[in-house]
């Protein structure tokens, strides 16, 4: 087993809080919006705003997620640099497509009235065939819907050929699922490769790539490209996690005049934003040094 991830799900859940707190934005539709608010008013920065939780397999508990989404999307109201992230699994997969599919319409519908822009998650490779189902059946009707793909799977190239007629937000980032060597690459330079030559495909089928990652290299790479191949500055933008600190490059982004998004995460319940947190604490544990450091200044 990963020493990292065990150590991390051996740290009680209040230690958990204080080191990883950055990356989420606290408890309630209001942390997400007000962060949001902050973001943009202090930074210029973008958000897309996701309900943390976990898999949901009651239709009560499903229903419960749709309205958390409606009161979101009320919250949301006017601010254009906000959108919203979701997940299948919190809204009905686990029942049957034509039931997620239902909710992700009611959703994408009523963000729709309201001008702003759902976001599609991608989860672990069972799910891509009927996340991309229920992509194209939403997209069909609702222009403010888009996806992600994920450059470690080797169906992606052929994802983005068979994606739309329409154009479409594809988020494009490496994925943070580990997934097998006979579906997957393994090799992270190789995925990184694989965003960029994406992020090109993305463009080629008339597509807007929402390029996600922090990799600082691999962005000047591709802001390089873009420049070079004459691509209108808002016909793409960068995505972040909040917490991740890269302040400068975000700077840098927002004054050539382009959209920097953070994705913020809020919870309901703290016992999601633990869970979310130790993923997060797992990938990065050089992130609870730098906390220590914040904290005495
Ligand atoms: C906006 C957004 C939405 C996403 N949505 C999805 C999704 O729907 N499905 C999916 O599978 N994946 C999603 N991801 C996760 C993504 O696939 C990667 O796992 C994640 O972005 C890390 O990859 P990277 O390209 O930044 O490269 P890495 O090589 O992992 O990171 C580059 C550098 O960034 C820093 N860094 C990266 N992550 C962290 C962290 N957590 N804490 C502190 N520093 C960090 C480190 O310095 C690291 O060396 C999303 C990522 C973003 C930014």
């Amino acid at each position: 087993m990963d020493l990292k991830r065990t150590i991390v799900d051996l740290m009680p859940a209040p230690l958990v809080r204080i080191f990883a707190s950055p990356y989420i934005a606290g408890k309630g539709v209001s942390a997400g919006v007000s962060k949001a608010d902050e973001l943009h008013s202090k930074l210029g920065l973008s958000s897309t705003i996701d309900l943390l939780g976990e898999e949901v397999f009651r239709r009560e508990d499903v229903e419960a997620t749709v309205q958390v989404y409606f009161r979101m999307i009320e919250a949301l109201k006017g601010r254009s640099f906000a959108s919203i992230s979701l997940k299948p699994t919190q809204l009905g997969i686990n029942e049957s497509v034509a039931y997620c599919q239902d909710n992700l319409r009611r959703i994408a519908a009523a963000a729709d009235a309201q001008g702003l822009r759902i976001t599609l998650d991608m989860e672990d490779r069972n799910f891509t065939d009927r996340t991309l189902q229920m992509f194209k059946a939403v997209r069909d009707e609702f222009d403010n819907f888009g996806t992600v793909l994920q450059s470690r799977l080797f169906r992606t190239g052929d994802d983005i050929k068979a994606l739309h007629t329409k154009p479409c937000r594809v988020r494009i980032c490496i994925g943070i699922y580990k997934e097998p060597a006979e579906a997957a690459l393994q090799d992270k330079p190789a995925m990184k490769q694989k965003l960029f030559d994406y992020v090109q495909t993305l463009l080629d089928h008339g597509h807007y790539p929402e390029i996600a990652t922090h990799d600082e290299p691999l962005i000047h790479r591709c802001i390089e490209f873009l420049d070079k191949r004459g691509v209108a500055k808002d016909a793409y933008e960068f995505q972040m996690l909040l917490g991740v600190p890269r302040t400068q490059i975000q700077k840098d982004i927002i004054a050539r005049g382009q959209i920097v998004r953070l994705y913020v995460p809020f919870a309901e319940e703290w016992k999601y934003a633990v869970h979310y947190l130790k993923r997060r604490l797992a990938a990065n544990p050089a992130m609870a040094i730098m906390v220590v450091k914040n904290m005495f200044g």
